[in-house]
Order: structure tokens, then sequence, then C-alpha cells
């Protein structure tokens, strides 16, 4: 693709980079057919090639975002689908990073969605303040039929109120800052990313995570200053208040590694794994010794899978025969490309995996996309229950907190992370939400 920065534009490390991927790309058309959007709606605007286009305009234009470019930037799940199909290599990922960026600091939205934005970034990386509002939202839930009208506020509430669970499980004292020691002979030390909403909607991934690595000989640190990855404030455009989270975490991490060393981080959200691994990229142009701490971060960064594997996760319970659909995470396959790790994990562990039909599509969920874009992502969560059910499996087991709140619930499917399954299988307790063993 032909683009015409001039040299001044191109002076800016981020339109530079835009501008290398923007010439990547051929238009060829292919990432059409996978993007989820284009499939639902139809619109060459909301395809890839369609939005890169769009994109590259406002990029050149050097012009406030139109409203138009930020409707079909916003209907974007950045689910990455598009960067496994695409032949040429296009980083879509950055330019759409860049295209938020441009568009948070250029466009001025609608009151209502500036308030919303504004708090769900102040209030979804902060574990108290998110579990405060999801009590609110739990004791406001009965009433989101009374919600009235329907406008894009009203809808977006009613969608709030519908994904608050009814109660929140108790937080036990594990995810808290310590080092929980290896079990038998030492065979390493890692670093566990506890995160943000997964620590209060499921404390149980972090316990199972934990329970799986020392019984396999590893020191797990869980260090105080570190918080949530950045990547639902990042995903909104939000770049300082993701810059503060992820240099938290960077310069907590840094200690480790420069004190008594980190085999790992290991992360067991994989939207929070593939924002950790893209901390080099990110922080490339800050000051000082940011940069190479970051590049050092992303390199040390790991998805559970795959420090499982690598250190030769080993079942002791013997096999129950179940049925589990595997659900993909979108940043797992697209945005890590891990695709067979989980599933040979989950047969090693003995359980029948299904895969569903469609498996690159999302399931809608997307950080805060099933809160801003509400009515896309209902209808790709009802495609995605759909296909799981028809594997005739029970439970669904998956790698990403955001997909599994997305997935069971109202009218959904049991769905339980996948190191909850392995944990289950190599010693610890039955995955809570899991069916009835006569049911399943
Ligand atoms: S598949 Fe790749 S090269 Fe082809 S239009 Fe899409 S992004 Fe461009
Ligand atoms: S990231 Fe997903 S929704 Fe966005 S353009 Fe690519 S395939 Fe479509």
């Amino acid at each position: 693709m032909q683009t015409s920065f001039t040299p001044a534009q191109l002076a800016d490390p981020d339109t530079r980079e835009s501008n290398t991927i923007l010439r990547s790309c051929v238009h060829c058309g292919f990432c059409t057919a996978t993007c989820p959007t284009f499939v639902l709606l139809g619109d060459e605007l909301d395809s890839p090639r369609g939005r890169i286009y769009l994109i590259k305009d406002m990029l050149e234009g050097g012009k406030p975002a139109t409203e138009q470019v930020v409707r079909h930037v916003d209907r974007c799940l950045s689910c990455l689908s598009c960067m496994t199909t695409c032949p040429s290599g296009v980083n879509y990922m950055h330019l759409v990073d860049h295209a938020r960026n441009y568009i948070e600091r250029t466009y001025i939205r609608p009151w209502p969605e500036r308030m919303l934005r504004r708090a769900l970034g102040v209030l979804l990386p902060y574990p108290r303040r998110f579990r405060m509002a999801m009590r609110a939202a739990a004791l406001a839930r009965p009433l989101r039929g009374l919600v009235p009208g329907r406008s894009m506020t009203a809808k977006r509430l009613r969608a709030m109120l519908a994904l608050a669970p009814t109660s929140l499980p108790k937080s036990g004292n594990m995810q808290g800052p310590q080092v929980h020691r290896a079990k038998g002979q030492r065979r390493g030390r890692v670093a566990l990313l506890t995160g943000c909403a997964q620590k209060v909607l499921a404390p149980s991934i972090n316990e199972a995570t934990i329970r799986l690595l020392t019984r396999m000989g590893l020191d797990v640190v869980v260090t105080a200053e570190q918080g949530c990855c950045g990547a639902l404030n990042h995903h909104m455009g939000q770049h300082d208040a993701a810059m503060a989270l992820m240099r938290g975490n960077i310069e907590a991490w840094t200690r480790e590694m420069e004190g008594e060393g980190l085999d790992a981080i290991v992360i067991n959200a994989s939207g929070c794994g593939t924002t950790v691994k893209d901390y080099g990229f990110m922080c490339r142009t800050e000051s000082g010794d940011l940069p190479a701490k970051a590049a050092a971060v992303s390199a040390l960064a790991k998805d559970i899978s795959e420090v499982l594997v690598q250190f030769g996760y080993a079942p002791t319970r013997p096999p129950t025969g179940l049925d589990v659909a595997y659900h993909a995470a979108c940043s797992l396959q697209h945005g890590q490309k891990i695709t067979a790790a989980p599933k040979q994990l989950l047969a090693k562990a003995g359980f029948h995996v299904r895969e569903p039909a469609e498996p690159h599509i999302c399931c809608g969920s997307a950080g805060t996309y099933n809160l801003l874009q509400p009515e896309i992502a209902s209808q790709l969560r009802t495609r995605k229950l759909e296909n799981l059910r028809r594997t005739g499996a029970r439970v669904v087991a998956g790698g990403n907190i955001g997909c599994l709140t997305q997935l069971s619930g109202e009218g959904g499917l049991p769905a339980v992370h996948t190191v909850e399954l392995l944990d289950w299988m190599a010693g610890g307790p039955r995955p809570a939400g899991m069916p009835a063993p006569s049911e399943s």
C-alpha cells in the first residue's frame, strides 16, 4: 500500500511504525473472511482492510479523528484473527493500538461515553475498586430490565449489569504478595502475574496455577508491587494510565530478576500475556533504562501452558474421560500463536478434547468490548455458545478470564480455566462450577 506521510510526520516513532505496517499491506482482502465483525456486519469498513484504509487516511491527514473512523475502529475487537490470516505479516495490532491512542487524543466522545470509559479505566484495573463496583452491580442486577431506552448508553448499562456475577468468591490468602515454595526438589523460580479482575472474579485460577507450579518444583513469587498489566487502559487508548501500570510491573519484576533471578514470568490470562509480551515494543521510546527492562520482561513472559509443557506437567489422578470443549481465546491463538499446548495438556490429563466449529472467531468478550459494544458482543457470544454446544461437551475450558466470564453466566455453559482442570487431575480440588459427575 502506498503512503504519503510527510518527513515531519515520520519523525514521530509511532507514525513511522504505522507507515511501515501500512506499506506491508497488499490489500488482498484475505483477512476479511476471518474477521468477526465483517462476518457479522458485511461492511468493508468493518473489516481489517477497511479499517486499515480508514486509519491510513486519518493518520496521513493529521486531523482529528472523524465519527466514521471512530465508529469502525471501536467495533474492532482487537481479536487479531486478521493477523493469523494475513499472508503479508501486517502487524494490525500495533496499527490499531496507534489508531486508538490517536483517537483518544483527537476525538471528543459524547459525554456519557467519556464518563463510562473513564469509569472503566479507573475501576477495572484495581481489584479493590473492582470488587466494590461488582458488589454494587450485583445489587442493581435484578433491576436491569427496568433500565429504559434503546440508546447505546442504556444498552451498555444493561450489558454491564447482566455480566455482573450474583456473588463473588472469597479471595483466600494465596494471591497476596509472598513466595510459594517449591514442593520437593527445586527446579526453578518464576513470578506470577495475579492480575486484576481475575483476582476478584475467579481466585481459584491463580490458586490452581500456584499449586501446579509448586508441585512441579518451582518457587512462585507474587510481588507486592505488580498490578494490572495495563491492557484494559491500553485498548481504550488511555496511554498514560496504561504506561503507569506497565512501568510498575516492569520495575517489580526487574527487581526480582536482578535479585534472586527468574526463569519465567507466568501469566494465566492470555489477554494479559499478549500485552506483557509486547511491553518491549510499547516502551521502546521511553526514556532511561525502561526500554531495556521492558524488553527483558517481555522476553521472560510466558503463558502458563508454555511453562507447564516446559517443566513437564504430569497428572496423578486416573482419567475421568470427561468431554471438554476447548475454547481458544483470541489472545492466546492469534495474539501469542499458542494453539496446540493447552489441548495437548488437557488430553494428557485424560480429558476428551472437543473443538468447536469456527475456533478462530472471537466470543465477543475482548476486554471491555462486551461492555462497550454489547450488541455485537452478544451476537458473537450466541454464535460461540452454539458452536461449543454442538461439540456435545458439558464443560468449556479456556485460558482467559474474559472469555470464561462471557461464556458462563446467564444462558451460558459451565466454563473453567484450563489450569483448574489440570490441577484437579494433578491432585487439586474439583473446579467449582463443573457439572455434577452424574450430569457430565
Ligand atoms: S490479508 Fe494482510 S495484506 Fe491482505 S488486506 Fe488483509 S492485512 Fe492487508
Ligand atoms: S482485530 Fe479482529 S475484529 Fe479487528 S479487524 Fe482484525 S479480525 Fe477484525
